[in-house]
């Protein structure tokens, strides 16, 4: 047992501390392949009075301090160093105020994303910030990694619905950024600061989001290709037709066949290509923007659109998307997700080029994802045991992440840098910036105790 778990005993109790190496074990990866590490304790937290005290302990004694969520993070964020307090926000989980006046909710930092999509819902509101992990990820962790999910076209990331947050500094002092007013230019917008820091500026402890108005309506459509530039070709026709819908999700040929085989929901295994196409709204201007949608695809060369009738078929043609990364992870023992994001006008090149760099590294590799954001999710089915085949996806990765950048993209349109992508960081933003970023932690952060060695090292 660390010297310091006694200390932190007499603030939480003993029930609120984990440190035997069975429990440390849980805590000491997320959702991401290959990475793992080991904490000194976890501590459970139920109060912003008690994270506070926790940073105030960590600070003066200079112990790293890794925030955790649910731990569904894809990009090794929450993944613990040695000699590291894990600070779990999962019991900090109660939903404070839904206010139907100003249509917003406050909630503590572990709130489950999917409690907050149904009380809203119950409300006749939305939450619109959907992450396909959203059943499982806490809102701390949402905003951390400024989470996107398959709405992101029309809605926006969780960025969009952030009005305000308490965090605890590094130095444990307790501040609230933002507020409920709609409108507010006094002085910088700091929440933003924090929004997408990986824990690495600070641990947010609550957080008050915006809701907006239930569509009254929604319009299903799923899309089957022989080629899959034709699928690409209908995204940017759709937009250029001034529609734009909530969704526009596509998978490529393994991923249909790995989804069909999982999920028997009758997808044509043959297509090289399918599009999931929704729109929301008013019933009069969606069923003509859906009308629209079909001919759109039917001109740029889809085999087959089907119009979901009633809720029932809608919900089976969203599951061939929600269920697509669960599907690729029964393939191999090891799934690595990877989510280059390119302006979309660029996404029939970036698909083929993953599609090219899968079979010169003889990988498999499965593409699916958020076609209306340019978010690409290339998919590595592999075994990190084979140390040979892990080369070569480290290859493929790097090949990718430079074409990206090329394009005028990003290493990572939504699941962050953490301990994943460090490496590459660098080259996406350029050495400028990143040296801002560093000159932020420098000052937010000076000892560097928050979630040290995640996004850049100093
Ligand atoms: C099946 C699956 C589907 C997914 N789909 C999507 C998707 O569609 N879109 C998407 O964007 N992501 C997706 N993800 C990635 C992941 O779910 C998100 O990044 C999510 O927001 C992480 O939430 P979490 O609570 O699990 O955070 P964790 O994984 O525990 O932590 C993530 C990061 O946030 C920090 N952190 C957590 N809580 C706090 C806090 N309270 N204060 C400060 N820092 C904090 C951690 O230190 C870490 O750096 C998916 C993951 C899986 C496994």
């Amino acid at each position: 047992m660390d010297k310091f778990v006694p200390d932190l005993i007499a603030i939480l109790g003993q029930e609120r501390v984990l440190f035997e190496p069975e429990h440390l074990a849980v805590y000491g990866f997320d959702g991401t392949a290959a990475l793992s590490g080991t904490a000194s304790c976890v501590a459970f937290p139920i109060t912003t009075e008690e994270v506070s005290k926790i940073v105030k302990y960590a600070a003066a004694h200079k112990v790293p301090v890794v925030s955790r969520g649910s731990g569904t993070g894809l990009s090794g964020g929450s993944i613990p160093q040695a000699g590291s307090i894990v600070l779990c926000l999962a019991k900090m989980d109660k939903v404070l105020e839904l206010d139907e006046k100003n249509l917003t909710v406050l909630v503590e930092a572990g709130v489950i994303t999917l409690t907050v999509t149904e009380l809203a819902d119950a409300a006749g509101l939305l939450y619109p910030p959907d992450p396909g992990s959203g059943k499982i990820s806490t809102i701390g962790g949402n905003v951390a990694e400024n989470s996107g999910g398959l709405r992101g076209l029309k809605y926006g990331v969780t960025r969009d619905y952030v009005m305000g947050m308490e965090v605890v500094l590094a130095s444990g002092e307790v501040v609230w950024l933002g507020n409920k007013c709609v409108k507010d230019v006094a002085g910088y917008s700091m929440k933003d600061v924090f929004i997408g820091s990986e824990g690495t500026l600070g641990i947010i402890t609550r957080v008050l989001l915006k809701l907006v108005p239930k569509p009254q309506a929604k319009k299903t459509l799923l899309a089957t290709y022989s080629r899959m530039d034709a699928a690409a070709e209908t995204v940017s026709a759709i937009i250029a037709a001034k529609i734009i819908p909530c969704t526009l999700e596509f998978l490529d040929k393994i991923t249909i066949q790995c989804v069909e085989d999982f999920a028997h929901i009758g997808l044509p295994l043959d297509a090289e290509a399918i599009l999931l196409m929704e729109t929301d709204g008013h019933p009069a201007v969606i069923a003509e923007e859906a009308a629209r949608m079909e001919e759109i695809a039917r001109k740029c060369g889809a085999v087959t659109v089907q119009v979901a009738q009633t809720a029932n078929e809608t919900d089976k043609l969203s599951s061939a998307r929600r269920s697509a990364f669960s599907a690729l992870a029964r393939i191999s023992p090891t799934t690595i997700l990877e989510d280059a994001t390119v302006p979309r006008s660029e996404l029939a090149k970036m698909v083929n080029f993953i599609q090219g760099v899968a079979q010169r590294y003889n990988l498999r590799v499965g593409t699916f994802g958020h076609m209306g954001d340019g978010n690409l999710h290339p998919t590595f089915l592999t075994d990190e045991r084979n140390k040979e085949e892990m080369h070569r996806v480290e290859q493929a990765m790097k090949e990718i992440f430079d074409f990206a950048i090329q394009l005028g993209g990003t290493i990572t349109g939504e699941h962050g840098v953490g301990l994943a992508k460090k490496g590459f960081l660098a080259a996406s933003i350029g050495n400028a910036s990143l040296e801002l970023i560093k000159q932020l932690k420098r000052t937010l952060d000076p000892d560097c105790i928050l979630n040290p060695g995640k996004i850049f090292d100093l």
